[in-house]
């Protein structure tokens, strides 16, 4: 069994905390929280509490919140921490991890030199065998390596240039914005074009975005250029094919992301949680070996699964298939 805490229990540490425990390799031995509240109470009864900065141990104290320890405590207890810390916390978390040579998966917001490892299970799985350091990638990038590596197998890409429509903030977030604007990220390209070279390094890809007033979901639009002459019922051939993605018909009324979030709802996904990419099938088209696409990333839930199978790869399972199957199946991906 492997043994895994988790260092930050917000948005993406509660769902990699409960994909872990239901998978039959591995368990979680505790999650960190900073502050006692009703999150840290839940967590406390459902996995183990530790206090992630020791120095608010008094607040917890006083809460009445059952803890188990605190974050040194939870390393001394675990074979590989995944740390689930805000955007560049887990950078200065790293060291700790080292002195009790415990092995870190962190997360899309840190740096790809943090770890020189950066991991998207369907595109380089094998990288991470039993490396002490990894990153799963972020959401977005994640979504653009698991199309576009299918699309590079069939039609050998030559360029791409893409727009990332971002969420404002996740659902569960009352303090970011912009709730009535649209703000666009003037440094070009933005950072998820080179986010995708750490994984697949030979793809030439630029990138722009905006960031607009919702919760939901990022959606992307992409323009790839191919060297091999496809046609549009080949590229959905292939993505029908490929791990963690789906198709999705606007003409079956599936308009926006608002009708693919009551989609996951409507199939019983936890959280109403959607693991895939989904592409609208019938926004695929194909222009003088230019192929147009739209896709949307459930921002909360798209990385779960890596994050499984970066656990594997880095104690030592060899087989990625074998990997991904079992995270697929415990998680019910389709
Ligand atoms: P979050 O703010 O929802 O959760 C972070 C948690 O870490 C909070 O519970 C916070 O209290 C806790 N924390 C704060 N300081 C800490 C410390 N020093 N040590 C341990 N825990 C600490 O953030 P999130 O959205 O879950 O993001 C976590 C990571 O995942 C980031 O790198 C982010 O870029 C990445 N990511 C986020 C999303 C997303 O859409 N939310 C998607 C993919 C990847």
């Amino acid at each position: 069994m492997i043994r895994v805490g988790i260092n930050g229990y917000g948005t993406i540490g509660k769902r990699v905390a409960d994909a872990v425990s239901v998978q039959d390799d591995m368990k979680i031995v505790g999650v960190t929280k900073t502050r006692p509240n009703f999150v840290s109470k839940m967590a406390a009864e459902r996995y183990g509490l530790y206090i992630a900065l020791p120095e608010h141990l008094d607040k917890f104290e006083k809460s009445g919140i059952d803890v188990s320890g605190d974050i040194e405590d939870l390393l001394e207890r675990v074979d590989i921490i995944v740390d689930c810390s805000p955007a560049g916390v887990g950078a200065k978390n790293k060291a700790l991890y080292e002195k009790y040579g415990v092995k870190a998966i962190f997360e899309g917001g840190e740096a790809h030199d943090l770890t020189k490892c950066s991991f998207n299970a369907q595109s380089n799985y094998r990288e991470a065998l039993k490396r002490d350091f990894v990153r799963v990638v972020s959401c977005n990038t994640t979504g653009l390596c698991r199309t576009l590596n299918a699309i590079d197998e069939l039609a050998k890409i030559k360029e791409v240039k893409a727009t990332m429509i971002r969420r404002a903030t996740d659902p569960g977030d009352s303090k970011k914005g912009p709730i009535n604007a649209i703000e666009p990220v003037l440094k070009i390209p933005s950072h998820h074009g080179p986010d995708v070279q750490t994984v697949l390094p030979h793809i030439k890809i630029s990138t722009m975005a905006v960031k607009v007033p919702t919760t939901i979901m990022h959606l992307h639009c992409l323009t790839v250029e191919m060297e091999n002459d496809v046609c549009v019922d080949e590229v959905i051939d292939t993505l029908e094919n490929a791990r963690r993605v789906i198709l999705l018909d606007g003409a079956d009324g599936i308009r926006s992301t608002a009708e693919i979030m009551e989609y996951a709802r409507d199939i019983g996904r936890k959280r109403g949680d959607l693991y895939e990419i989904a592409i609208w099938r019938d926004g695929i088209s194909i222009k003088e070996n230019t192929l147009y696409y739209y896709q949307a990333i459930h921002q909360e839930s798209d990385v779960i699964p890596e994050n499984i199978d970066a656990i594997r790869s880095m104690m030592g399972e060899e087989d990625a298939e074998e990997s991904m199957n079992k995270t697929d199946r415990s998680l019910g991906i389709i």
